[in-house]
């Protein structure tokens, strides 16, 4: 989509810290890192956020599960928080689907 910030990392016109990368998803460390581990799990397409899941596109939600998983044993991390913020009072700024995957401290709850 155009004018979209992830869509443009996504395809490579704004560069990012690139965790891993295949034709449906990309996972690279956010900008503004909220603990000592804190990376996105992003759709290559644009998806709003997760108001938007539906049976056309809930395969790349389950694959983004299953990248999460596996990333976050390949860094060594078995206590991480997942995060995705879904319009702008529960805090989402860039709306196109993300999964924060966030490590490496205490996590309060409930999430403020
Ligand atoms: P949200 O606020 O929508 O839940 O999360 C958006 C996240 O994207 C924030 O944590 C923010 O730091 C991150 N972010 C915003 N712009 C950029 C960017 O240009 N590059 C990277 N790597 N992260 C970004
Ligand atoms: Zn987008």
């Amino acid at each position: 989509m155009e004018n979209c910030l992830f869509c443009k990392i996504a395809n490579g016109e704004i560069p990012s810290n690139k965790l891993y990368e295949d034709d449906e998803l990309l996972a690279f460390y956010d900008i503004d890192p909220q603990a000592p581990v804190h990376f996105l799990v992003i759709p290559k397409q644009h998806i709003g956020s997760c108001a938007e899941v539906d049976e056309s596109n809930s395969a790349l939600v389950a694959k983004a599960f299953e990248l999460i998983s596996k990333l976050a044993k390949e860094l060594g991390i078995d206590s991480f928080r997942v995060v995705s913020n879904c319009g702008a009072d529960a805090g989402q700024s860039v709306p196109h689907l993300h999964f924060h995957v966030m490590a490496g401290r205490e996590f309060g709850w409930p999430a403020g």
